[in-house]
């Protein structure tokens, strides 16, 4: 038998810090491509709507505490225009 769930909360999570999220843009770089905008598991980015240099639309930051530093949109950029850091201070999973 297949049991319902597959998962369980860890019976810490309250006490886990998680880091917050620091995402940089450079827009020059940018070719409008929108795979970080489209495959950002979190939705933390949005079309910026000014023109970079290139003449396409970067994106732009939509959320920046929806950001769980995967690092997706590092990876998949092609033209190395975004990447994340860890911000200094933390907070925990509820917020507190
Ligand atoms: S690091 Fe992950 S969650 Fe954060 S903006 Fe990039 S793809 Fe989205
Ligand atoms: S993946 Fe890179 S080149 Fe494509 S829209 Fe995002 S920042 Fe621009």
């Amino acid at each position: 038998m297949v049991p319902r769930k597959l998962w369980r909360r860890p019976l810490d999570s309250e006490q886990i810090k998680l880091p917050k999220a620091e995402i940089h843009i450079i827009p020059d770089l940018c070719k409008g491509c929108d795979f970080c905008i489209e495959f950002c598991p979190r939705k933390a980015l949005e079309e910026s709507d000014k023109l970079n240099k290139r003449g396409v639309y970067p994106p732009k930051v939509a959320d920046e505490s929806k950001c769980t530093l995967c690092g997706f949109c590092t990876a998949i950029c092609p033209d190395f225009a975004i990447f994340t850091t860890e911000k200094k201070e933390e907070t925990s999973r509820n917020g507190r």
